[in-house]
């Protein structure tokens, strides 16, 4: 289709000026896929100085983050072209000279007189990205280094916890059991940093199963009730629920720094509630504790990387639990939030989406068939 007319035409003209100044990427786009605008910015980053159509077969601009080529269809232009939401979408730049570029893409469509023309960003994220490169391959060095010896201490106090105990040392005994235990929670602490570090996973690696979260709680909380005194988790849940789709030790691990925050920061006397709740569309799975509660402001910060907030005691902790926690309920296309009264507790709710509801094995099925 021929662009532009009248309003489009005065648009891009006027457009172009304040396009050229941007030190970010501008690349305007016709339905039919010409490109009808680029900036200097996108020359210096791509490194492309002929304009070209989008649905061409031969450029082949574009690489995901795991060097897979992005097929045609799925090229950000041709997916906003066809009606889709592109939003801070990862790319590799390969540019005509070989070397390459990280950048990240937005774009939206923009209606000018009957026409719809598509307006994309391209932002350079290279350095930055190496830098963040540079900081999780140290800290998996650095956390690699650091386990074995840890193993080390750990199992070399366990031994002589039992010879302490059988000369009949008990407080020397109690010492090394101690040294083993502070060792063990030191390991915890570096697998938490590793984990943070892990990149997202993208839509298609991210795995999927039948998952029951009612099952999970249970286990969860038998687990849990078994090493933790005073048995202070229960799960409320009713049944049949239907199962959401997504990786269980993902979920797991979520609903596990749920109940372990909640029994962290709440009396030992007070118990943690875990309710699982079905919906039409979602499943949701809430934690509720009677602790120390959390002030408001501190709210909209929780899920950030490293935040811990002021109910924090104790040195145990790393504020990585509940980023990771958000991290993987987005992963699987649901939600995290919390709601707490300070002085009474909090409850922290997650919700996932539900993808079948018929067919599906109850979760009492599901708890036989794993001796549950
Ligand atoms: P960590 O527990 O290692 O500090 P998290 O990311 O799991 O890190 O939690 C971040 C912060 O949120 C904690 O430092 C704490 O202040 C607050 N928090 C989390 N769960 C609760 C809870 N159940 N009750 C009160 N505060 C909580």
């Amino acid at each position: 289709m021929a662009m532009p007319r009248n309003t489009a035409e005065w648009f891009l003209t006027r457009a172009a000026i304040f396009f050229e100044n941007l030190t970010e990427a501008v690349i305007v786009v016709a339905p039919s896929g010409d490109v009808v605008f680029y900036n200097q910015a996108c020359v210096d980053l791509t490194g492309l100085r002929e304009p070209g159509n989008v649905y061409d077969p031969e450029t082949n601009l574009l690489l995901y983050p795991d060097r897979r080529p992005v097929p045609q269809e799925e090229r950000p232009i041709v997916r906003l072209l066809a009606g889709e939401t592109v939003k801070d979408a990862n790319y590799i730049v390969l540019r005509p000279d070989g070397t390459e570029r990280r950048a990240v893409f937005n774009g939206a469509d923009v209606a000018l007189d009957g026409d719809t023309v598509i307006v994309a960003t391209l932002r350079d994220v290279t350095e930055a990205h190496k830098k963040e490169e540079l900081g999780r391959d140290t800290i998996h060095i650095v956390s690699h280094d650091l386990r074995n010896p840890l193993a080390v201490i750990s199992a070399q106090a366990r031994i002589l916890k039992d010879s302490l105990t059988s000369m009949g040392l008990c407080r020397e005994a109690k010492g090394m059991e101690e040294i083993s235990k502070a060792a063990d929670r030191m390991a915890r602490l570096i697998q938490i940093l590793v984990d943070s570090t892990k990149e997202t996973p993208k839509p298609w690696a991210i795995y999927g199963e039948p998952v029951h979260l009612c099952a999970l709680a249970r286990r969860l909380a038998d687990r849990l009730n078994s090493i933790q005194p005073g048995k202070r988790v229960r799960v409320e849940a009713p049944d049949p629920v239907p199962h959401i789709w997504a990786d269980s030790s993902r979920v797991g691990q979520v609903l596990e720094n749920l109940v372990n925050n909640a029994l962290k920061y709440s009396p030992p006397e007070t118990p943690v509630v875990v309710r699982v709740v079905p919906g039409e569309a979602v499943v949701t799975v809430s934690v509720t504790d009677r602790g120390t509660g959390i002030p408001q402001e501190e709210i909209p910060k929780l899920f950030q990387r490293f935040y811990r907030g002021s109910s924090c005691r104790g040195p145990e902790g790393l504020g990585l639990g509940l980023y990771i926690a958000r991290r993987t309920v987005q992963d699987y296309g649901g939600e995290i939030w919390v709601e707490s009264v300070p002085g009474q507790g909090s409850t922290f709710s997650f919700s996932l989406p539900v993808r079948q509801r018929t067919g599906v094995p109850s979760e009492n099925q599901e708890t036989q068939s794993q001796g549950g």
